[in-house]
């Protein structure tokens, strides 16, 4: 279920653009007519204006920091962010100050969605109460209050019991469960890959085998309970393969991958950038090639931005004392067109496909198409479009990202969430 603000309807027409949504087998220029938030009109049209048309993005991975940290973003301000990023859909992470873990949490964000969310919104519950990964939280009073599915993202669900058992319950709740793979005995505080640049700066290292031994095992427990399971962030290469192995082995796994795993590499720690700090941290040159293969051939089926805000005052300190994570809602789009579309890595209709449709099919969600009686889900977005990323373009609250001074090639010009001009630039 997802929630927003008003459901204002608006009636407009994109003369004579590129429009390209993969799942409808479109890459023609056409002319589109919105009439009152539904596509009505699909009209050949000569020339074009160079710009393109897509289905819009959605994010299956988003930290709102809303209840708790409404100084580091919140639900206008992180929908907003969203919005500018061609975003028509989130879901938000339930690690919050309190954890939801209770209808009553729940219910409380979804009323504040349905009065400030600018773009709609859903909610993951928490697997444990507290997020302590003790005792199951009550995932079928929490999927009748509109639960969008589970995860203790954050932290790992150790116990390999626990875990077995939230799957038996997210089975009976009739939702998705999504999780953070990390054994924390061998990530053991680490701050950076185990690799080369570990070993040079003289950090903590927190080794690919962290990740992927606690892959392998949630997939033979979902292979095993025959549920479906959702892999977050996936950062290596093992995990890719364990990932592929699984799902031609039959089982319902699915996983995501972020624009900075995608983009960097162990190498971008040298700056000291606590902005390029991250749980699970950036990997090897072969990492990134696996998530990009597998983000091409579909076994990694959803970009997710992981967009996790923090304070300035958090953040701006030396690397090994800085929190995990980076925003990413209003950058996904133009850093992956920037480093893998205009390179010849990745073919444009794959990315766009990645950002929308692949993700809400895992999540169940509607896929964002462009069709005659379909509701307006729609990206605009100028391919020649140069801009530099800087502080003062951010509508999130917090300017933690990777990509502080550097120049994209692409850019969102207008978002249409559920009907509505959500952004135009
Ligand atoms: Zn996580
Ligand atoms: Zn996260």
């Amino acid at each position: 279920m997802l929630w927003n603000r008003n459901g204002r309807k608006d009636s407009l027409t994109f003369e004579g653009v590129r429009v390209v949504d993969p799942g409808e087998g479109l890459d023609d220029v056409l002319t589109v007519t919105v009439e009152r938030g539904l596509v009505t009109r699909l009209e050949p049209a000569s020339g074009g204006n160079g710009k393109v048309l897509a289905p819009a993005f959605v994010d299956p991975h988003v930290h709102l920091r809303t209840p708790g940290r409404e100084d580091e973003e919140d639900l206008a301000s992180g929908t907003r962010a969203a919005a500018a990023g061609g975003y028509c859909a989130i879901l938000a992470m339930p690690n919050t100050e309190p954890v939801v873990d209770s209808a009553s949490v729940l219910g409380s964000l979804a009323e504040r969605a349905a009065a400030e969310a600018e773009v709609p919104v859903g909610f993951l519950a928490a697997i444990t109460r507290g997020q302590e990964g003790g005792e199951l939280t009550d995932m079928v009073e929490l999927a009748e209050r509109g639960a969008a599915g589970f995860t203790d993202d954050g932290r790992p669900i150790v116990a390999s019991g626990l875990m077995r058992r939230a799957l038996q319950y997210g089975g009976a709740a009739g939702r998705l469960l999504a999780v953070h793979c990390e054994e924390p005995t061998l990530s053991g505080g680490g701050h950076v890959h185990e690799g080369r640049v570990s070993a040079e700066l003289g950090f903590g290292a927190y080794p690919s085998v962290a990740e992927s031994v606690m892959v392998e095992r949630d997939l033979a427990l979902a292979r095993y309970e025959e549920r479906p399971l959702h892999l977050l962030h996936l950062s290596a290469r093992e995990s890719v393969e364990a990932l592929r192995r699984a799902q031609e082995a039959g089982v319902p796994a699915t996983g995501e991958v972020t624009p900075h795993h995608l983009c960097l590499t162990e190498d971008a720690v040298r700056t000291l950038d606590p902005n390029v700090k991250m749980n699970p941290p950036l990997r090897a040159q072969e990492d990134r090639a696996a998530l990009v293969e597998a983000l091409r051939d579909g076994t990694i089926a959803a970009v997710a931005t992981d967009h996790a805000p923090h304070a300035r005052h958090e953040k701006e300190v030396p690397f090994e004392e800085a929190p995990f994570g980076v925003t990413g809602l209003e950058t996904a789009f133009s850093s992956l067109h920037t480093r893998l579309v205009e390179p010849g890595v990745l073919r444009l209709g794959t990315l766009l496909e990645r950002m929308s449709a692949g993700p809400a099919r895992i999540w169940g969600l509607e896929p964002p198409r462009i069709a005659v009686g379909a509701p307006a889900n729609l990206v605009l977005l100028d391919l020649e479009a140069s801009w530099r990323v800087g502080e003062a373009s951010f509508r999130s609250r917090s300017a933690n990202s990777w990509l502080l001074g550097e120049t994209l090639r692409g850019r969102v010009v207008q978002t249409v969430a559920a009907g509505k001009v959500v952004y135009a630039a």
